[in-house]
């Protein structure tokens, strides 16, 4: 790990700072004070002497990058990783998912943690001697990281069964990407898993930027956005460009509607609940002199609390239909989900900040003041039970966390050492939640 060089004001604050201010579920007060300082520094100490293992596994894994919801040479090394760890091994109908149960040597609760497995379609431009293998398709989310560490976690965990009372739920994620995994896990029943449902689950996302290596951040409820998309067709009637009173038509329509869009996210809703609304997408018409029967929009919406979230469909739906109605057409609106807010619990984020600070010391964890208007779908987990998403940083060694390419850039590149902190973190969150209880 890296020793952060800065002291009262990191400089990857100022790279934090800037955005919404979002939901916020006010002061933490951590409950419990379970595990001791002990267990976490054998923790550390064990998590550092297993890199060379984690590391080995990550890098099998860049290799063979897969996308979606079909992962199988990725759950294959999921398989043979967990072999020798004595768990209760399932795998997905639906995806190609591994739910892994371990057993504490006492009965208990159980918690969750999650890593998820997909890769993107971008071409690596890395340079690493381990890179992708597979035309087009690159971990460059770092989703690798995500379930070496998870591996990781498992071990540390398998190791110290004789103190846990309850089980651990290890929950390996394909689809992450925008193919709702963890949504479809659930269907399929990951938080019974156990046999009764988890009480928290906790999840980890490192970061090729921003964040020095082995910093963690989060914060108390909205850590990341909900986000949408919305397709808006006008229906006009075309006709000649010179006689347009002959026609209806679509265009000065549909322009409206994309200023009208922003006056609505500044005039409805709360400047600290905000709206970001893109129109990424304009389409219409053939020639300058015909008029053409529909115009079409498509935008983006990020919003930041449920409530917003629940609301924002029929305000653009409404806005769309009325505007066309004053100029005498009709538009047709086609709202799509995509992944909800995801809303830390505050304890549970209480809890990962002491965890961490004691494994780590007090610099290792930064309360990220506002929330990342990227979107995870984490989040579905978070819907159902309390729980923590922190990110982890994994700027490597030598570059800047201000300038570092970001995570999706095809020269992302992230520290194996984050897979440190990343399996004793996770593997620390679930022996200090079920030290506690049920
Ligand atoms: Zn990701």
């Amino acid at each position: 790990m890296a020793s952060p060089g800065w002291r009262t004001r990191p400089p990857f604050v100022a790279l934090w700072q800037g955005g919404a201010m979002g939901h916020h579920e006010g002061t933490t007060q951590d409950p419990t004070r379970t595990l001791d300082a002990a267990a976490l520094t054998s923790l550390r100490e064990d998590a550092a002497a297993d890199l060379p293992q984690t590391a080995a596994l990550r890098h099998a894994l860049h290799r063979v990058p897969e996308r979606g919801l079909e992962l199988p040479l990725t759950q294959r090394l999921v398989l043979e990783a967990l072999a020798d760890l004595d768990l209760e091994v399932s795998t997905g109908s639906a995806l190609s998912s591994v739910t892994a149960v371990l057993r504490g040597a006492r009965p208990g609760p159980a918690v969750l943690l999650r890593g998820d497995m997909d890769a993107l379609p971008v071409t690596e431009q890395t340079g690493e001697p381990f890179t992708s293998q597979h035309e087009g398709v690159m971990h460059a989310c770092g989703h690798d990281l995500h379930v070496a560490g998870l591996v990781g976690a498992a071990r540390l965990l398998a190791a110290r069964r004789e103190e846990i009372a309850g089980s651990v739920v290890l929950m390996f994620q394909p689809g992450e990407e925008g193919y709702h995994g963890a949504r479809l896990m659930i269907e399929e029943g990951v938080l019974d898993a156990a046999g009764s449902r988890v009480v928290a689950a906790y999840g980890a996302h490192v970061m090729s930027s921003t964040l020095p290596s082995g910093v963690v951040a989060s914060r108390p409820g909205t850590l990341m956005a909900a986000s949408d998309t919305v397709r808006v067709t006008v229906e006009g009637r075309g006709g000649h460009g010179s006689k347009p009173y002959l026609a209806a038509d679509p265009v000065p329509v549909a322009a409206e509607m994309v200023l009208a869009l922003q006056a609505m996210v500044t005039r409805q809703f709360d400047v600290f609940d905000p709206v970001v609304v893109t129109v990424g997408r304009v389409e219409a018409g053939t020639k300058d002199n015909i008029i053409p029967d529909t115009a079409h929009l498509e935008a983006t919406i990020r919003t930041f609390s449920p409530a917003t979230h629940a609301v924002v469909p029929e305000r653009i739906a409404r806005l769309a239909e009325h505007v066309a109605a004053a100029h005498g057409l009709t538009a047709s609106v086609e709202y799509t989900r995509g992944y909800p807010v995801t809303v830390n619990d505050a304890a549970e984020v209480a809890r990962a900040r002491r965890v961490t600070q004691t494994l780590y010391g007090e610099a290792a964890w930064f309360d990220a003041d506002v929330p990342v208007p990227g979107a995870e779908d984490f989040s579905y987990v978070l819907q159902h039970v309390p729980g923590a998403f922190v990110f982890v940083g994994a700027t490597p060694a030598g570059q800047n966390p201000a300038d570092a390419p970001y995570n999706h850039s095809p020269r992302a590149r992230f520290a194996d050492d984050a897979l440190v902190p990343s399996a004793a973190v996770l593997a620390g969150l679930a022996l200090d939640r079920l030290a506690q209880g049920a």
